[in-house]
């Protein structure tokens, strides 16, 4: 078979995979080591066609994946590799760049530039920031906790209790210390005790936090931390992609005077994992704590930027043409109706469970997450979620509020709707009951 024919197979199967994902139970009902114990243990010593891979694909493979292209998929944070950024994925496979100077592909480096500053412009981001794509918001967090280590001479993290655990794993890897802030009772950095930052070389405010997409105040925390000559990064991996629509953007009102921020593409703007942005108005500090270029690698392209003195890897992935793909195939429009749908289906759960006698909403809903729990015991609503998983009709994941046991519904599949909105929560009514 020639690459032509394997690939029109491939593309079927794609295309097929996406129209039945909805059919297939969205967890992995599978034991640890199953799918282990069904592949071969030693690879074969002739070359098989790539049609095997394929059969062994569906044979073996499938029943171990937990289908994160379902549209019943409401665990942590829901996502959607869409066709756009599935096909460009194929096309920068294809193209194989390693991103590791300007010279190895202008084209890769200038339109990372380029995309950056149209997603700085659909997020009413400052243009004249430096933005650059890494592959996780936990590499862009952990660039960016070097950046401050190298701008202020402080050797502490502050961030919210609620902050993500990539705060800390970021600090941990910088030598930096980690101080926890208290949050208020709608799950926010309380603000009260941040008088004396001495010491500290950073903080780290989230925008949307992973439990229950919370809210630090960006504005207030910008002036303190411009006070205390401490470095401001704003995580919003996760609700950055809503600012595309202006009716969002009250929370991280006063994000011009961040530091650096994150936003992650790759969980709710569409686009297929990984792709992580990462912008800063401090560029010179970025370079200087990741700029070490060895003798081979220096040219005389005195003009060229290259993107790898900005972040830990040398050599990058050419993640830019899958988000330029995304943003040119759904427009500014077409992104927006879709964050506002996810908005509107997470609004309308929340409804059904603050009417519904016996369930609780238990925290802010300013996005498409829904915080909520089944009166009862921990455990009882322990038990709850693992029925309502294992029946394969839907998947949601859980966290821990005010130290108790809360349930958590997603949005953000491109192709969740009402009615795969509404089927979990008859699987939530029927489970509970
Ligand atoms: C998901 C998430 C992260 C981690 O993202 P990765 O890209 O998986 O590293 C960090 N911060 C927040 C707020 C998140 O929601």
């Amino acid at each position: 078979m020639s690459f032509r024919d394997d690939g029109a197979e491939a593309l079927e199967w794609a295309a097929s995979y996406l129209e039945r994902v909805r059919e297939l139970p969205v967890l992995a009902q599978v034991e640890p080591g199953e799918i282990r114990r069904a592949l071969p243990e030693s690879p074969p010593e002739a070359g098989e066609p790539f049609s095997a891979v394929l059969r062994d694909l569906d044979e073996v493979l499938l029943p171990g994946i937990t289908h994160w292209q379902h549209p019943g998929f409401f665990a942590y944070f829901a996502t959607t590799g869409s066709e756009p950024g599935i096909l460009a994925e194929l096309l920068a496979a294809t193209l194989n760049v390693t991103q590791i100077l300007w010279r190895a592909s202008p084209a890769a480096t200038e339109l990372e530039l380029v995309t950056m500053d149209w997603l700085a412009q659909l997020l009413g981001l400052p243009r004249e920031w430096h933005g650059h794509i890494e592959d996780t918001a936990s590499t862009s967090t952990l660039a960016a906790l070097a950046a401050a280590r190298q701008a202020f001479p402080g050797r502490v993290v502050l961030c919210s209790e609620q902050a993500h655990s990539s705060v800390e794993k970021a600090a941990r890897l910088l030598g930096l210390a980690v101080q926890k802030i208290p949050a208020d009772h709608e799950f926010r950095m309380r603000t009260e005790d941040l008088h004396d930052l001495e010491g500290a070389c950073a903080l780290v405010a989230t925008v949307g936090t992973t439990s229950s997409t919370s809210v630090d105040p960006v504005a207030e925390l910008a002036e303190i931390c411009e006070r205390e000559h401490v470095w401001l990064h704003v995580d919003a991996a996760y609700a950055g992609s809503a600012m595309v629509c202006p009716e969002f953007r009250w929370a991280w009102e006063g994000i011009e005077r961040a530091d650096s921020v994150v936003v992650n593409p790759h969980k709710w703007l569409f686009t297929p994992v990984d792709c992580s942005a990462l912008w800063t108005r401090r560029p010179d500090d970025l370079h200087a704590a990741m700029t070490l270029v060895p003798e081979y690698l220096r040219t005389g392209d005195e003009d060229a930027l290259n993107l790898s003195e900005y972040g830990p890897a040398l050599g990058r992935r050419f993640r830019a043409l899958k988000l330029w793909a995304v943003l040119r195939c759904y427009g500014r429009e077409g992104l927006q109706e879709r964050i506002r749908e996810a908005v509107r289906l997470a609004e309308l759960f929340e409804g059904w469970v603050r009417e519904a006698p016996g369930w609780e909403v238990v925290a802010p809903r300013p996005f498409s997450v829904v915080c909520f729990r089944r009166e009862g015991s921990d455990e009882e609503n322990a038990d709850l979620l693992e029925r309502v998983n294992a029946s394969g009709e839907a998947f949601l994941s859980h966290t821990a509020l005010d130290g108790r046991y809360v349930l958590r519904l997603a949005i953000g599949n491109a192709r969740t709707t009402e009615e795969d909105v509404r089927r979990a929560w008859d699987v939530l009514r029927r489970e509970a009951r």
